[in-house]
């Protein structure tokens, strides 16, 4: 074998699943085939979840250095929700590019060992019942016990799996483009505005080091195939669709296309070979949710995946991560689907915008979509003792060890009992205050995988995750 898992894609999502897997004690080779980083930014923001996320594994500090917008709240089609309601250190978008992001992840792979393969892109793979063999672009195989396709929208390793991609086609072509202008701007963030207009709509966003950012749609667009390039006189029409057309076009640093179609892979795993990401599902980017469903997707399966490759993981442990994330990806979908029926909003469609503002004006209401689209609401069904924090996120949590659970506020018999798992370095051993009545077990991933304080259930949520004791 030459790695343990080979990660398909130096994205968001394969590197973050790279450093997992690090640090679960599994080895990891990362192959990708654009020879550097694009540094273009498809995605502009981290939610307050993928914030807490990246705080865990102390990555969020060095996002938020050099002068990185904290937007307050988020948005549904455009309309504002606040985050506040929920408990947590991050209610805001932290408005920093993709481009700033996969550095950082990138950067924390390298220290912990990890290759990147650049320029070397997948083009053919096999598995067996030991492994899985995967063919690079200059015709070397590599052997991994493991393979995790973390390819993107278009992935290789969903096509030559063979997997369908069943979901909605786009009904709405558009178009982005980062671009540098001329002339007087008066551009600052702001909420996408949606009044029907048939000559098209178009959004400016100021990025950083004086560059903007333009999203646009119109009849022209849903008549150009989606390779066409973005030129600059298709810019300059979208720049006079918007409210100060006094902004020149200067030169474009990237330009692309999207649609709002959805998609997602009925399975996420298919023998030895795991998908995460936009390889497991695509949606429109409204509400900004796609970075951070596939950073989340790799922290729900780095930890099961390193303890599967290391022996401990209990049978069902892997599959746990389709069936607990497939739902979650599942709901991003429908309520991207509801934001683009909301936002491209026909003349018909007003009515039911105004009714959803009004209700969203409802703090409980806001508190709940606020709660969707931040991440913050995730509820895994797990298996337990019915507890309002059972297959939550635990709020206030801002380090937890990596490859160990970590059982907070025990008892010293609960400790005691957590202690014999410890000795296999897969398990818990942080203890809080002895004299608490009720303890915490928190997952690597900071999902509360049991509360109480009743010996027999602590150990039955052990086994669960864990294993038998060492
Ligand atoms: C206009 C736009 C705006 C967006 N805004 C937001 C936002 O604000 N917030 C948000 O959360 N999301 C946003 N998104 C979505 C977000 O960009 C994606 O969800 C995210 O990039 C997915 O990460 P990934 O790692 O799964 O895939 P990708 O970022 O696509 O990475 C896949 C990697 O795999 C590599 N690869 C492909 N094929 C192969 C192969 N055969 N062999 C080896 N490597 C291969 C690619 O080169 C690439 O580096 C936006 C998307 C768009 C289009």
């Amino acid at each position: 074998m030459d790695t343990d898992v080979i990660v398909v894609g130096a994205g968001p999502t394969g590197l973050m699943l790279a450093a997992e897997l690090a640090l679960g004690g599994a080895s990891a080779l990362v192959v990708e085939a654009l020879p550097e980083r694009s540094g273009q930014s498809k995605a502009l923001g981290v939610q307050p979840r993928t914030a807490e996320v990246l705080e865990l594994r102390g990555l969020l500090e060095p996002l938020l250095t050099g002068g990185v917008q904290r937007v307050p709240g988020g948005h549904f089609a455009g309309m504002r929700l606040d985050f506040t309601a929920w408990d947590t250190a991050h209610p805001y978008m932290i408005g920093t590019p993709q481009s700033k992001v996969e550095p950082v992840l990138e950067g924390r792979v390298r220290e912990l060992g990890v290759r990147v393969l650049r320029g070397q892109p997948l083009v053919e793979l096999w598995q067996d019942d030991t492994g899985v063999s995967a063919r690079l672009g200059d015709g070397a195989v590599l052997r991994g016990a493991w393979l995790a396709g973390c390819d993107g929208g278009r992935s290789t390793v969903r096509t030559l799996l063979g997997v369908d991609f069943p979901g909605l086609e786009g009904r709405q072509a558009m178009a982005v483009a980062d671009i540098r202008l001329a002339g007087r701007v008066g551009a600052r963030w702001r909420l996408p505005e949606m009044t029907p207009s048939p000559a098209g709509r178009a959004y400016l966003t100021p990025l950083e080091g004086g560059v903007h950012r333009i999203l646009f749609y119109g009849p022209e667009q849903q008549d150009l195939p989606r390779e066409a390039p973005v030129t600059e006189q298709e810019v300059g029409r979208a720049l006079m669709l918007l409210p100060e057309p006094e902004a020149r076009l200067e030169s474009i640093v990237w330009a692309s296309r999207f649609s709002d179609a959805s998609r997602q892979v009925e399975d996420y795993r298919h023998g030895r070979v795991l998908l995460a990401g936009d390889a497991a599902h695509i949606h429109s980017p409204m509400g900004g949710q796609g970075l951070n469903l596939g950073v989340q997707d790799s922290f729900n399966l780095g930890w099961k995946l390193a303890a599967q490759v290391r022996g401990h993981a209990p049978a069902h442990l892997l599959d746990t991560y389709h069936a607990e994330r497939h739902p979650v990806a599942a709901r991003v979908l429908a309520n991207t689907r509801a934001q683009s029926l909301l936002l491209v909003a026909q003349e018909e469609h007003l009515a039911l915008r105004e009714i959803v503002a009004g209700l969203l004006a409802v703090p409980e209401a806001n508190a709940v979509i606020a709660g969707m689209i931040s991440g913050l609401d995730i509820h895994y069904e797990l298996p337990g003792p019915a507890h309002p924090l059972l297959g939550r996120r635990l709020p206030g949590a801002s380090a937890l060890p990596d490859r160990r659970g970590a059982l907070l506020g025990a008892g010293s018999e609960l400790r005691t009992l957590a202690g014999q798992w410890g000795s296999r370095g897969a398990v818990p051993q942080e203890a809080g205050q002895e004299t608490a009545n009720e303890a915490v077990l928190v997952r690597p991933d900071g999902y509360v995988a049991w509360a109480g304080h009743r010996e027999q259930d602590l150990a039955e949520a052990l086994h669960h995750w864990f294993g038998p004791p060492a």
